[in-house]
């Protein structure tokens, strides 16, 4: 009793907090505004009241609401632990330099080392069912920004904190940097059609993100880039100027509705396929 006393009493001051209230509210904000202008671009804001993106709401809730600190708290603990002692500079290696070469430099490597991430979680037949949960979105809007699965998300995590550590990063700067991604990200999520033009070959628009949803076989493995699209120019898995997609999500594999089913999704995939292994990954995955 005691213990579930204790329980609520957390979840109470966590929901009441500034942090939470304030990202509940510029998420509420935004879902108005996004809504708004799709609706100017003709599209049914009636399509934000589906069971699938009911289920992105849910993912939000889980990420925004602790829930998933408490999962990986050891982890979580651990960085805490590590920021607080040394405020991200365990080993500044750019200790010499102004922070805003720190913070440059921490971008530029903590995505090159995500879109890297990012094609690992394709490649493997292990990982994409883990991936495929923020693929099996067909409706796509801010908040699938946030169906990730959570083994997925914390693979994100410890590369961030990871490189924050090393490269030396002012630990305010780090949380304004996460706040700003996770906005940019929701723009990206969204069904806008936006292009930057001839900075889309820079940074990832909500055009060139939403071909790597595409659910046409021309887009597959295409614009894995998180921040910078530059990456995808390098290394050959760009497509610029591309038309809006027709259809979003994945037919392979197929993935559960309810956050909770996806939640157990990857393993019980994992665990039918070490039986028969011949179609683990759709050809077009690998
Ligand atoms: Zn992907
Ligand atoms: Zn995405």
């Amino acid at each position: 009793m005691n213990l579930l006393r204790k329980g609520i009493a957390i979840c109470l001051h966590l929901w009441t907090s500034r942090p939470v209230l304030t990202t509940l509210a510029v998420l509420a904000a935004c879902t108005a505004i996004f809504m708004f202008i799709e609706w100017r671009q003709g599209r049914s804001w009636r399509r934000y009241f589906t069971r699938a993106v009911l289920t992105d709401l849910e993912y939000a809730i889980f990420y925004i609401g602790g829930f998933f600190a408490a999962i990986w708290y050891p982890l979580f603990r651990l960085f805490d632990y590590l920021v607080r002692t040394s405020g991200f500079q365990s080993f500044a290696l750019l200790a010499p330099f102004h922070p805003a070469v720190h913070i440059v430099a921490f971008m530029v490597v903590t995505d090159f080392a995500e879109y890297w991430k990012h094609r690992w979680m394709h490649a493997s037949p292990r990982l994409w069912p883990f991936h495929s949960i923020h693929h099996s979105q067909q409706t796509m809007t801010l908040l699938t920004s946030y169906r990730f699965h959570f083994v997925d998300e914390i693979f994100n995590n410890v590369i961030r904190f990871a490189i924050g550590l090393i490269v030396g990063i002012p630990a305010a700067a780090f949380l304004w940097l996460t706040a700003l991604m996770t906005i940019y990200q929701s723009i990206q999520h969204s069904d806008l059609g936006w292009s930057f033009g001839p900075l889309d070959r820079i940074l990832v628009s909500s055009r060139f993100h939403n071909v790597h949803h595409s659910a046409e076989p021309r887009h597959f493995l295409r614009n894995f880039g998180l921040l910078f699209s530059v990456w995808d120019l390098i290394f050959g898995t760009a497509v610029l100027r591309a038309e809006r997609p027709a259809r979003y999500g994945i037919d392979d594999p197929v993935v559960p509705p309810s956050f909770v089913s996806q939640f157990f999704f990857p393993w019980r995939r994992n665990r039918r396929e070490a039986h028969a292994p011949e179609i683990l990954v759709d050809a077009a995955y690998k």
